[in-house]
């Protein structure tokens, strides 16, 4: 299996293109991915109406980029996400990637209806509500962005996808699985439902720290792709200092025989040889998979972390609003949290606008010591 990086250093235009366009090219260029005349749905993270300096969200200019190279097979590009909170539209005009639509001719997809897909061959999922527009496009490109999460430990290719749920249909699937290993064998089902021709993950700036929202930009200098996106995050993890192959959505994928350990991977490209020292989430060293599943149920909030608003807290009740379980309440101007409700699915931490939530180890976790 083969894995493309290109070494790309800013978000200059034609330095974009030409990294996308070295990528495509180890696999035999953009006419080997797409026939004339089909619809391609391109899916960037917009998680967020956010600034591309931010490094939240696809850079538009990468979104650009790969429009082009659709309308250069002759497929005719759309590009759609739905983000976190709020409207993709309102998002994709902040975050730039409407404003290249329209300068492209690409139209632009809300994601504002679901539909039902059957997948009788999921492991944990075997019936998804995604967006409609899915029935509607021949191809599906995940352009994803490189960047720390605190419940998966890494966002690219694959985690990406998620955005194919509609709004809050995303909090459904927290409050039904809410073990990390359950959550990731979610993702790996949604993979192969979806089953993007192409993934490209966006790291000339990726985030470290506290993403996917509230880390730091870090420049990383690369683009990834492959046909595969359990490799493209394998050998992304990798890149970005992790052990990887030990990453929920990987070792999953890796049990389940659908991608080859990293030793398999052959990673070409001017990229090949990056590699980066990301700080990592503060969650990642959960204790799944370390400790058996009834003392880590027994003893949730001793292994785990918990969210904890800080004095940068507005009351704002954004978190409130989108807690899956409603385990948060606005008291005194300041967020406030049950603990017994609480799920540890992070998504408050996510979506805080103003950086307020910090994650504190549980004592037993502490006892163990963080690793990386
Ligand atoms: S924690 Fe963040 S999202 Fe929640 S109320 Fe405070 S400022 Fe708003
Ligand atoms: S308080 Fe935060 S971590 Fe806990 S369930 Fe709500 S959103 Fe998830």
């Amino acid at each position: 299996m083969r894995i493309a990086a290109a070494a790309v250093n800013s978000y200059e235009y034609k330095e974009v293109e030409k990294g996308i366009e070295e990528v495509l090219a180890c696999f035999g260029g953009i006419e080997a991915l797409i026939r004339s005349g089909e619809r391609v749905l391109i899916k960037p993270n917009m998680l967020e109406g956010l600034p591309p300096e931010r490094a939240v969200t696809t850079h538009p200019e990468v979104v650009r980029a790969v429009i082009r190279q659709v309308k250069r097979a002759g497929g005719i590009p759309l590009v759609g996400d739905s983000p976190g909170i709020g409207s993709g539209m309102k998002a994709a005009e902040k975050n730039g990637i409407a404003g290249v639509c329209r300068e492209e001719g690409a139209e632009l997809l809300a994601f504002a209806e679901s539909a039902e897909y059957s997948f009788p061959e999921g492991k944990v999922i075997r019936k998804f509500h995604l967006t409609g527009e899915l029935q509607q496009v021949d191809k599906v490109i995940s352009l994803a962005k490189m960047k720390t999460h605190s419940f998966m430990g890494i966002t690219g290719a694959v985690k990406n996808l998620f955005g194919c749920i509609v709004g809050p249909g995303k909090a459904q699937f927290h409050l039904r699985l809410k073990r990390r290993d359950d959550f990731a064998a979610m993702l790996v089902d949604l993979a192969l439902l979806v089953k993007p021709v192409f993934f490209l993950v966006d790291g000339i700036v990726g985030m470290e720290g506290n993403g996917p929202r509230n880390g730091s930009p870090i420049q990383a200098g690369v683009i990834l792709g492959g046909t595969n996106g359990f490799a493209v995050d394998l050998v992304m993890g990798q890149m970005m200092g992790f052990n990887s192959e030990e990453l929920p959505v990987s070792r999953l994928a890796l049990a389940r025989g659908l991608v080859p350990g990293l030793k398999r991977i052959e990673v070409v490209g001017s990229g090949r040889e990056l590699r980066w020292d990301f700080q990592p989430p503060y969650n990642l060293e959960s204790l799944d998979g370390r400790v058996p599943p009834f003392l880590v149920r027994f003893f949730q909030n001793q292994f785990t972390y918990r969210p904890v608003m800080n004095e940068k807290c507005t009351g704002c009740s954004r978190c409130a609003q989108h807690c899956p379980p409603q385990a948060i309440k606005i008291e005194n101007g300041k967020a406030m949290v049950d603990y017994e409700q609480c799920i540890r699915c992070y998504c408050c931490q996510e979506l805080c606008p103003f950086d307020a939530v910090i994650l504190e180890q549980g004592l037993l976790l502490k006892l163990f010591g963080r690793k990386k």
